[in-house]
């Protein structure tokens, strides 16, 4: 452990069970820690089911939290927006929004991203460092305590490349996993990609059960040049092979991110073109109007436009949906709080 005051939330339950071991204490203690501070305690003295002494001891040694909270705003709709500071003088995106099925909380991977998407808010200033296993699992955690709601789902959909930070994410997924804390299914995350080919292969092998989606926003590769820096690495034909490859070794089906961008990537033609690339795969198409960013030259498609374009790739049997707008008073494009506030 790295740490110089180790934070309990960066340790798998094995690692902790090792550090309660190196302050001389017995093993099991290590499943009520583990257990309450997934519960949401996050101060020694909410381990009431601990000798004084060793909540005296953690209280010094160790820190229950990676993130702290800095901002939040709630909708008229129920969703809320949370921004965190973590160490290092940076801050990340939480948002908690309620579906029929319960509550989902989208997360941040990293502090800024490195991909440079021309319409994303998130990357406008790079990358400031990636998130911690800890400060990945610590917002669901903080959220959830602040909202009195636990969170039935998860997406790494905020902030950052989850692809980007690999180990870290693969270690937090684990933790978000974990019954004897958070004990959220694999089924109920969902890791969103701009599209880290060779990730993608490694993901179907680590996390077979973690839902995929992939940012793909064009049908081809001269439209995905002009917004995904990321698609001159790895080119459309490559990442189509790596999501049926995926699709073959998980069974699992992909969701395929389309933000739409007016007189960009929203025509006829290109749903036509999507709808071809798409043929006989297992996914399904998100359809997102995007979210205009103050300092960038794009605008959303209209509404009809949006349902023309889900209409031609639902004719040609992809099955589309266009992705309803929760929190559209508060929450703006996505990293837009971070960039407001780190200013
Ligand atoms: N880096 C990952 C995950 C974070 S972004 C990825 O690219 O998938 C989450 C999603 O929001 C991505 O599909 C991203 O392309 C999209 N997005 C970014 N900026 C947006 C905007 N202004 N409007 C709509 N969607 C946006």
């Amino acid at each position: 452990m790295s740490d110089i005051v180790p934070v309990l939330k960066n340790m798998t339950f094995s690692e902790l069970e090792d550090y309660v071991l190196s302050l001389g204490e017995k093993k099991f203690r290590a499943k009520q820690i583990f257990k309450r501070m997934y519960e949401g305690a996050s101060s020694a003295d909410e381990f009431t089911d601990l000798p004084k002494s060793l909540r005296g001891r953690l209280a010094e040694e160790a820190s229950f939290n990676a993130v702290t909270m800095r901002a939040k705003q709630i909708s008229k709709d129920g969703t809320r927006k949370y921004l965190f500071d973590v160490p290092g003088g940076d801050a990340v995106e939480s948002v908690f929004m309620h579906y029929k099925y319960g509550w989902s909380i989208c997360i941040s991977s990293q502090a800024g991203c490195r991909m440079g998407c021309a319409f994303c808010a998130s990357g406008m200033k790079g990358l400031s460092r990636s998130l911690t296993a800890g400060e990945i699992v610590d917002q669901i955690v903080s959220v959830s305590r602040d909202a009195g709601e636990r969170a039935g789902h998860v997406v790494v959909m905020g902030i950052g490349e989850p692809f980007d930070n690999y180990d870290e994410l693969i270690k937090a997924l684990g933790i978000i996993h974990d019954e004897r804390g958070l004990g959220i299914g694999a089924r109920n995350v969902t890791v969103s990609t701009c599209g880290l080919v060779d990730r993608i292969y490694d993901f179907a092998q680590d996390m077979p059960q973690v839902g995929l989606a992939v940012s793909l926003h064009a049908p081809n590769d001269d439209i995905r040049h002009q917004i995904m820096p990321i698609s001159k690495k790895y080119s459309m034909d490559e990442l189509m092979k790596a999501c049926r490859d995926y699709t073959e070794a998980t069974h699992r089906r992909i969701t395929f991110e389309y933000a739409l961008i007016e007189g960009v990537n929203d025509r006829d033609e290109n749903a036509r073109e999507l709808a071809a690339r798409l043929r006989g795969m297992l996914c399904h198409v998100n359809l997102i109007p995007i979210n205009s960013v103050e300092e960038k030259p794009y605008s959303s498609s209209s509404r009809q436009r949006a349902e023309a374009f889900a209409e031609i790739l639902g004719s040609r049997g992809i099955t589309a949906t266009i992705r309803r707008q929760l929190g559209a008073d508060i929450s703006a494009a996505c990293g837009q709080l971070r960039l407001q506030e780190t200013e």
